[in-house]
């Protein structure tokens, strides 16, 4: 499909994802993300030729939250491998929330929930969680085309004041063994990394390059090993979207990641790469204008992937 016709069919969509607006509430938790106006929207979809559509709050960086844990395992299993990375989390999807304790039984449930997150950081590779946070940030700027990433400090220092939850989740995952090194250590890397900041056009490039099998978008580069990228892949469509991940396959069709920071990322593979941004959450912590754009972005342009 022609650059063209999808951005008239785009427009379409967003036009009847009016309905939405107003509808939910930002994260609160973190107190610094309810600063946010919530009424913050915008979409960029990138075709895995590197075309680009790009539509609503373009500039705005926001806090890339749970997306960075799809980072997180990237790296996990390009420095590890995936025997050692899922000896220490599981495959499945968990009906609880993505805070939630309870997914861990020998090891957490999947790479895609906290605990899991916070095992595959506890793999990633580097002397100290400077060096460990900057090859993180590395990875962001590579994959997203852009050396312009930021780190959003107000939503670290905010989430680290608040986290008892996560701190008590790193230091459950130590006492069984399934971290090894320091816990509060490995939770600093999480929560660094859920502050980093981005806009719509970095995710849905980033989307687009997992789109493309891993390969950079002039096609020169293999920035992901093809394997790791069927993983993380898989992994986002059977986990992607928490305890709403079964319902939100049916009805939108490809893989995606959301993030507490409203935006969601979808890959739609060989195709493109799509990423939403509209803070106002449900109660899964996924975004509501977001998912239903999504699903009317997956009618429109015909991209379920199974039919
Ligand atoms: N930083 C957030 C947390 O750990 C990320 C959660 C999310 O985006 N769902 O609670």
């Amino acid at each position: 499909m022609n650059i063209k016709t999808i951005e008239e069919k785009l427009d379409d969509a967003i036009l009847s994802s009016k309905k939405y607006i107003g509808i939910g509430e930002v994260a609160s938790y973190i107190p610094e993300l309810a600063n946010v106006d919530a009424d913050n929207f915008g979409v960029a979809l990138v075709k895995t030729n590197g075309e680009m559509v790009l539509k609503g709050d373009k500039d705005i960086k926001f806090s890339i939250q749970s997306i960075s844990k799809v980072i997180d395992l990237i790296i996990a299993l390009e420095d590890r491998g995936k025997e050692k990375v899922f000896s220490k989390v599981g495959m499945e999807p968990t009906e609880y929330k993505f805070n939630s304790i309870r997914p861990i039984s020998d090891r957490a449930a999947n790479p895609l929930i906290n605990a899991g997150a916070i095992t595959t950081c506890s793999l990633i590779k580097g002397a100290d969680v400077d060096e460990k946070f900057s090859r993180v940030m590395e990875k962001v700027k590579n994959l997203s085309n852009s050396k312009d990433i930021v780190f959003l400090e107000e939503v670290y220092n905010s989430e680290m004041k608040t986290t008892d939850i996560n701190r008590s989740i790193a230091y459950y995952l130590k006492s069984i063994g399934i971290i090894e090194n320091n816990a509060d250590d490995v939770l600093d890397l999480y929560v660094r990394n859920c502050s980093i900041g981005v806009d719509i056009k970095q995710l849905a490039w980033i989307a687009a390059v997992l789109a493309n099998g891993g390969k950079s978008l002039d096609g020169k580069e293999q920035l992901i090993d093809k394997e790791v990228v069927k993983i993380t892949l898989a992994l986002m469509a059977a986990c992607g979207m928490y305890e709403e991940s079964g319902k939100y396959l049916i009805e939108v069709g490809f893989p995606s990641k959301s993030g507490v920071g409203g935006a969601i990322i979808a890959i739609i593979p060989g195709k493109c790469g799509v990423c939403t941004y509209s803070p106002r959450l449900d109660k899964s912590g996924n975004s509501i204008r977001g998912k239903e754009l999504l699903k009317e972005i997956s009618q429109t342009l015909d991209l379920n992937i199974f039919i």
